[in-house]
């Protein structure tokens, strides 16, 4: 990895997430090979986004998909898609958002909730020109806060998120009885891979939006939007090569290679096999760890937003952080980005440990970074 270290970074292993602050995802040979082929000639860029979208479409079991530059950018362009929608008979909105114009639809509701905190993707929503518009969460309160101005709604799954909050299960009929639009940002809900077809085709949203770079482990530059197909073909409208608002969020064709391999990747990879390989990497960890006099330590089944995946909780000694743990880890000979808990999310005195992102090997290399914090 020198070239990071002739920047003057220090690479690390990532024991926790693919949170963006880490870089995201790594990719596979096979995907950074497709990018490195794709990068060296020239293609007709409309036909190729049309093409990936169609595949991802069809990798995902959705009637429309179409690609974008992050989840982020899929929530911009979602929202951009309800208002498209929602006032069809605003010919020119697709020209003049964020400008909303004449459109008499301009409203986007989420419900109020702690995950507004924790998670604040919903302030991009606004940057489509929609006016957002918080509701009480209860059904009741919804109900009333749907009106002629609406146009759609957000929704946020995992249990973490929907703490205290109607979930999409529960919701999500109520807004199509409605007819109110609905935007599921899963950006993270993944694996499980049927996820990707569950918000859609299963519940009933309009669209949902995954993340490329973090466990589709696509480039860190790209996002996924699935759903309804005249909504995804707003997408597309407003986005490169147009110059329309998605210009700003333009995927290169090396990227949309990348995504479409990984998303391939992806979808066919055995789901009982990339689990029981997370879960062995863990217990070698948690075995390394068990020689420390006194440790606590759980294995989860699922992960920390009840994906499928292992997770290896370790209560830390004494009055200790998990965010004291991880400063240390990272600063360690082999630096090693271990998880942990916000005091606001319950546990700080723990950390997480998710193989996802481990390649062989590295398991060693996380339980000598821990067992050093633990007994210096
Ligand atoms: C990570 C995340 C995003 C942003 O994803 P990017 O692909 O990095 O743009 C959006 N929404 C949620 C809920 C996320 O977890």
């Amino acid at each position: 990895m020198s070239i990071y270290r002739e920047l003057g970074l220090q690479p690390f292993i990532n024991a926790s997430e693919p949170y963006t602050r880490n870089g995201g995802s790594v990719m596979s040979r096979q995907v950074v090979e497709a990018m490195a082929e794709a990068a060296e000639c020239f293609v007709d860029m409309s036909v190729l986004i049309r093409k990936v979208a169609e595949r991802a479409a069809q990798l995902s079991g959705n009637d429309g998909a179409f690609v974008t530059s992050g989840a982020g950018a899929g929530v911009v362009l979602s929202a951009a898609a309800c208002l498209c929608e929602s006032n069809k008979e605003e010919e020119d909105l697709l020209d003049v958002l964020p400008d909303t114009g004449k459109a008499q639809k301009n409203e986007i509701l989420i419900f109020k909730g702690k995950y507004l905190d924790i998670i604040q993707y919903w302030k991009l929503i606004r940057i489509s020109g929609a006016r957002l518009v918080l509701v009480e969460p209860t059904k009741k309160a919804l109900l009333e806060a749907v009106n002629d101005k609406t146009a759609g709604m957000f929704l946020f799954p995992a249990p973490m998120y929907e703490e205290g909050i109607p979930t999409c299960e529960e919701i999500i009929p109520v807004l199509k009885e409605k007819g109110v639009l609905v935007v599921v940002d899963a950006a993270a809900q993944l694996p499980p891979s049927s996820n990707l077809y569950y918000y859609t085709k299963l519940l009933g949203a309009d669209l949902a939006v995954f993340s490329g770079g973090k466990h589709i482990k696509g480039p860190q530059s790209t996002g996924l939007i699935v759903g309804n197909r005249t909504m995804t073909e707003f997408c597309q409208k407003l986005a490169c090569p147009n110059p329309r608002l998605g210009r700003a969020f333009k995927v290169g064709k090396e990227e949309l290679v990348g995504f479409i391999k990984a998303l391939e990747l992806f979808v066919k990879e055995n789901p009982d096999d990339r689990y029981q390989r997370q879960k062995e990497k863990l217990e070698r960890i948690q075995k390394k760890l068990a020689e420390i006099p006194d440790i606590r330590m759980e294995l989860w089944a699922k992960g920390r937003l009840e994906t499928e995946q292992p997770l290896l909780l370790v209560d830390l000694p004494g009055e200790k952080t998990g965010e004291e743990c991880c400063r240390f880890t990272r600063a360690y000979q082999n630096p090693v980005d271990v998880g942990y808990f916000k005091k606001e999310n319950g546990r700080p005195g723990s950390i997480f440990i998710n193989a996802y992102l481990l390649k062989d090997g590295e398991e060693e290399l996380v339980a000598d970074a821990v067992r050093a914090y633990l007994e210096q």
